[in-house]
């Protein structure tokens, strides 16, 4: 007898498992959503339960709370999936969907099949004619299902992602999430996920090794939900595609949905305009020189044009795809090895074209001294980035790595519970394990505001050595105390300090000498004292009519730090000589103010 599981049984009702869920629930079947599989006549129950609470309910207010459902009268439309989507948007016609292939990354956890998908896919679908000849290491090939083009970035994993995000240039379009269906969501998933979120950019889950016996692709979907992934068969947004790299189940159908979503991210590229591209690999080759592949994401590259790539440059000696057949032309969406550059340029390095090869020289080095400049200082917020019309609050965001689940969910939580107006925190990673090049690497992709924190784990050195490289801030404890107390003072130094002031006294003035720099009003403190590096104010009456500074302080002919109360001076007002007989003069310093 042939068994379903819940979402295929939704499916073929046209509606989300979530959905279907909550309908039978409504009933009194609350054992469904932990059900794995239903045999045939379980199903024919769930499908005549289903159908009678439709019956029962016309103006079917059962429906789940979608946000996307939002103040919609009518009763709820099943969920468009993905291809209906698709098919809306490129329905809608007038410029929408993709003119050039999606670039795309493999991220996930190791050993969950990565590679081997990137291989399935170079073996089975390669557009290069002569598929199935020796592959160069050209960083990216491009496959080919029925005419239509991917360009895979073939150097898996998120370090490599973000690597190149934190060089500030994004190279992907579209992340693909391996997750292996006989192991789920691990540490290198949970970490991936952060850091595509962080990309903002579509994310496909690829739920590979379906072909194993102990294969369990619910609970790589239960798994997924936990973190915020909700899959469409489920109600929610998150594709996921169950396949098999090995055997190559359903690559078509990946691809297909890669497909899908660049034709919803409508991606455009004009092969006529600016160039704009990232290095994706880049080596030194004892018989070709420096050897960089890139990926372009607009205009076009040609052999011979001038060439910078980050701090350095050159002019294009030759450029191949991954077969080393030479190109004429590298057009957007796709990706070259090219030759010709005077040194090895930094992976993730913005590429441009230009005219001539002393302005690629320019360029080149300006980007080097630029890249000597410390990454980041303090942050360096201005009150009007603070206060202004474009930045409303200021944003500390956090990599946090604890010892253990446990620990980590308390600091987690603790420091959630911190919350001081004015300053947005948020957690662009938070995992358990020590610190490595990978958090440093998504740190980075924030230079202003990141903080790493390690809550009884320490930065591993290459971390450490990455961490001096980029400039970003690494901090680890052992007490959740001084944890808090890092990550308060953090947030209040992106605040404006406030001051309060603080009077230090008052003086009368008695008589006015004219002197060659001003006015000198002669005052007799009548309380607390005057001081030389304090701020004055002169009043009138109740009039204020100044504040500022002191140009100098003296007592007889010297110049002096304080007089007390009681005493004659002579006090000269920086910038303001309109002083009088009979005004006072109230002194007081600035003192920030602890918040
Ligand atoms: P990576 O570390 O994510 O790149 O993982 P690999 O691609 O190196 O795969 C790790 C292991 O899993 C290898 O032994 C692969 O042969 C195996 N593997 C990958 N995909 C599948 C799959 O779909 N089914 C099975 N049974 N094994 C797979």
């Amino acid at each position: 007898m042939s068994r379903k599981r819940i979402y295929e049984i939704a499916k073929e009702l046209g509606i989300s498992s979530k959905d279907l869920i909550a309908a039978l629930s409504d009933l009194g079947m609350t054992d469904l959503k932990a059900a794995n599989s239903v045999d045939e006549e379980e199903e024919a129950l769930i499908v005549q339960m289903y159908q009678d609470s439709i019956a029962s309910k016309p103006t079917a207010e059962a429906s789940s709370e979608s946000e996307e459902e939002e103040g919609a009268p009518e009763p709820k439309a099943p969920k468009a999936s993905v291809k209906e989507r698709a098919k809306a948007a490129a329905a809608k016609g007038g410029g929408s969907g993709s003119n050039r292939p999606p670039i795309v990354s493999v991220l996930g956890h190791i050993d969950h099949g990565k590679t081997t998908l990137l291989d399935a896919i170079r073996q089975s679908h390669l557009a290069s004619h002569e598929a199935g000849g020796i592959t160069q290491g050209v960083a990216a090939y491009q496959a080919d299902l029925n005419g239509r083009k991917i360009t895979f970035i073939d150097t898996p994993g998120h370090k490599a992602f973000t690597g190149m995000r934190a060089r500030g240039a994004s190279a992907t379009d579209i992340a693909i999430l391996v997750v292996a269906a006989d192991d789920g969501v691990m540490a290198q998933t949970v970490e991936a996920i952060d850091h595509i979120r962080a990309a903002e950019i579509p994310m496909i889950v690829a739920v590979n090794k379906i072909d194993k016996s102990n294969s369990d692709q619910d609970k790589v979907l239960n798994d997924l939900v936990k973190h915020g992934l909700v899959p469409e068969a489920w109600g929610g947004d998150t594709i996921a595609v169950p396949i098999s790299a090995l055997t190559g189940e359903n690559l078509e159908e990946l691809m297909e949905m890669i497909l899908l979503v660049a034709e919803m991210e409508e991606l455009q590229g004009d092969p006529d305009g600016e160039l704009e591209g990232v290095v994706i690999e880049s080596h030194l080759s004892s018989s070709r020189g420096p050897v960089a592949s890139v990926v372009v994401r607009n205009g076009t590259l040609r052999e011979k044009d001038f060439l910078v790539a980050g701090a350095t440059y050159g002019r294009i000696k030759a450029m191949n795809d991954e077969l080393r057949n030479r190109l004429k032309h590298v057009r957007p969406g796709e990706a070259a090895e090219i030759l010709g550059l005077q040194d090895v340029p930094e992976v993730g390095a913005a590429i441009e074209v230009v005219g001539k090869q002393a302005e690629a020289k320019r360029l080149a080095q300006k980007h080097r001294l630029d890249a000597m400049k410390p990454r980041r200082a303090q942050p360096q917020l201005t009150l009007e980035d603070l206060f202004g019309e474009t930045v409303e609050e200021a944003k500390l965001a956090l990599v946090l790595k604890a010892a253990s689940t446990g620990a980590l969910e308390a600091a987690r939580r603790e420091v959630e519970a911190i919350g001081i107006e004015g300053v947005e925190v948020s957690f662009l990673h938070a995992g358990v394990g020590s610190i490595t090049e990978s958090d440093i690497l998504l740190a980075a992709t924030v230079p202003e505001n990141c903080l790493v924190i390690g809550f009884g784990v320490r930065a591993d050195n290459n971390a450490t050595k990455l961490a001096d490289r980029e400039g970003a801030v690494v901090q680890t404890f052992d007490i959740i105390y001084e944890l808090l107390d890092e990550v308060e003072r953090s947030i209040k130094r992106l605040l404006a300090p406030e001051f309060e002031e603080i009077r230090v006294g008052e003086a009368e003035v008695r008589e006015l000498f004219k002197v060659p720099t001003g006015v000198v009003a002669g005052c007799q403190v009548i309380d607390g004292k005057a001081m030389r590096t304090a701020q004055v104010r002169v009043l009138r009456g109740n009039e204020e009519l100044f504040t500022g500074e002191i140009a100098s302080l003296r007592r007889f002919e010297d110049d002096v730090r304080e007089v007390q109360n009681g005493r004659d001076c002579g006090v000269r007002i920086k910038d303001f000589d309109d002083v009088a007989v009979d005004d006072h003069l109230v002194f007081f310093t600035l003192e920030e103010v602890e918040r």
